[in-house]
Formats: structure tokens, sequence, C-alpha cells
């Protein structure tokens, strides 16, 4: 409804202009017309994770060849030891910036993954290191997508704890901290004092509370977002409409992933998804890619999902 509005003011506001300049209605009609065609350029994300090796063994050739299929945003993987594989952040943010390429957002993992008491304060730590470093690439965006172990309540509160942290520092930074999902998130785990179902259905039944569902609950909304990856939420047997729903404020980043290539198995329904993002705000998503099962290689199935989504009529 909003965006009708938006489209009908923004072409309200064009033929007003049109008119004013070349007082006539043919000329209208073609700066309408251009103005829609300039318009075709889609701002698309792409995880540069969905690459692998094809990036990281040239990494400027990638990244032109990146900006040549037609992507203009990256949300970056492979951060360590304070680098970007055998870059410094900065000559890093130069070769992107040079091939036409925005960095918006990162994954980054902290050394642990299960904690304790004890390793809370190397933990916080390191996010204070990872955030100064991704300050110099001028991300908006800092996002850990490996979940933490969570097997009791105690666990989820913890881990709520952390991640709260991790916020705080990067807030403090200017930066966003987010939580991306796997299909972990969406098992379940025991309410304090409840006795788990046994027997041979138990892992269908529903019991307790999902691990996704606490992460929200223990998370401050003004510290802690969620990027939702829409495949691993249907591979949790989640359906990503009814979180967005739910969640509309929370979750403010898509990852937009199929089996293979964008579009191509039967599993994922992506209008529906995009109509629903667009709906409650959501206008960054990441396009992901796993290795491809054919033959082609990753910068094809890449393009190819470029392709799908730049042909979509559903997506802006
Ligand atoms: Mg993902």
């Amino acid at each position: 409804m909003m965006e009708t509005k938006r489209d009908f003011l923004k072409k309200l506001s064009l033929l007003t202009v049109g008119g004013l300049m070349a007082g006539g209605v043919a000329p209208v009609v073609a700066s309408v017309k251009s103005s829609t065609a300039a318009a075709k350029k889609k701002s698309i994300g792409l995880q540069i994770y969905s690459l692998g090796k094809e990036l990281t063994e040239n990494v400027p050739a990638g990244m032109k060849k990146i900006a040549d299929i037609g992507y203009t945003t990256l949300e970056l993987a492979g951060y360590n030891n304070r680098k970007m594989g055998q870059y410094d952040m900065e000559p890093y943010r130069k070769i992107v910036e040079e091939a036409g390429l925005k960095i918006t957002s990162a994954h980054v993992n902290p050394p642990e993954r299960k904690y304790t008491k004890d390793n809370t304060g190397k933990i916080a730590d390191w996010w204070k290191q990872t955030v100064e470093d991704h300050v110099k690439l001028g991300v908006g965006r800092l996002i850990q997508p490996g979940m933490p172990s969570i097997e009791t309540q105690d666990d989820a509160k913890l881990v709520g704890e952390v991640f709260n942290s991790a916020g705080e520092i990067a807030k403090a930074a200017g930066l966003k901290w987010g939580y991306h999902n796997h299909n972990m998130e969406f098992k379940r785990i025991p309410k304090p004092g409840e006795t788990p179902p046994s027997g041979p259905y138990a892992s269908f039944m529903p019991f307790g509370d999902v691990i996704y569902d606490l992460m929200l609950a223990n998370t401050d909304p003004n510290l802690v977002f969620f990027e939702m990856d829409v495949y691993w939420t249907v591979m949790g047997a989640n359906d990503p409409l009814e979180y967005l729903d739910k969640y509309p404020s929370r979750i403010q980043v898509l990852h937009i992933k199929d089996r293979s290539v964008l579009g191509q198995s039967g599993m994922m329904n992506f209008e529906n998804i995009f109509k629903k993002a667009y709906e409650i705000g959501i206008n960054e998503f990441y396009v992901e890619l796993e290795k491809v099962k054919t033959n082609m290689t990753q910068f094809e199935g890449v393009k190819g999902c470029f392709d799908y989504l730049n042909n979509a009529s559903f997506v802006k």
C-alpha cells in the first residue's frame, strides 16, 4: 500500500516536472519511460561466502566480476586473524570500492562456541577488536552466523547476555550487531522443570521452547537484530513468513537462499517472502549460494541467482 502510494507520488512529481519543462503531453510520456528504464537497476547484495575459492584466489578480479554481474553491495565472510584473507582491512576495502561495490555487512564468528561465565570476558575482548577492524571497512552491520551451544534455558540466558554485550560494543562504534540462523536454532529445549517427550516420535512432538524464539526473547531489541536465512528457516521446518509477521522489527535483513541456484527448487516461495519483507520494511538482503551441484562454477551460480532476482517482478 505504502509503496504504491510512493510510486504514485513519484510519477506525479515526474509528470509535474516534465509538464513544466516541456509544456506538452508527449515529452511527459518520454520522461516517465526513461525514468522507468533507469530505475530498473535493482540493489542486490551478495554474501561472498557463495564464491569460496573462486573469489579468494584473485580478489581484485573477482570483485570486478561480481560488479559486472550486477551486484551492488557485499556482505563479507572470511575475517580471520584481524584480516580478510591475505589483506589488511583498509586495502581490502579499497579493492572492493575500486570495483564499484560497497561493503555493507560482515559475518564474523567469535573463537568460542560454548559460552561460560569464565570466557565471556575473552569473547567481549574479541568483539572489541573485531568491531575496531570492521569500522575500517565502513560496514553498517556486523553479524554472527555461528550458533553457540544451547542445550538448557541457562545456556540460552547466557547466550542472550553475550549477544547483548556484543551489541553494546558494536553500538558504541556505530555498528548494528545481529545474528544469522541456520536450521539448528529451530530445535527445542525443555522449559524449566519440563521432561522432554520420549519414544519414536519424540522429535516431532512440540514441547519446550524453540531456541530461535529464546534468542529473540533473551536479547535487547536496541542491541541485537536478526538476519533471517529464509532457506535455513524452511530447513528447520518453519515458515519464514510466520516469523516475519511475528517479529517485524527484530528481523531486519534476509539471506535469500535456495538449495542451489535461486528459484530452481520447489522449496522456496520467494514471491511471498519478498512481499512480506517489503510490507514490514525490509529492503536489505543478501544472496547466498552453497556449493552448486551441477558442473557450473560458483560464479555462474551467483550470476544465475542475480538474474533470477533481477528478472523477478516481485523484487524491487
Ligand atoms: Mg545464510
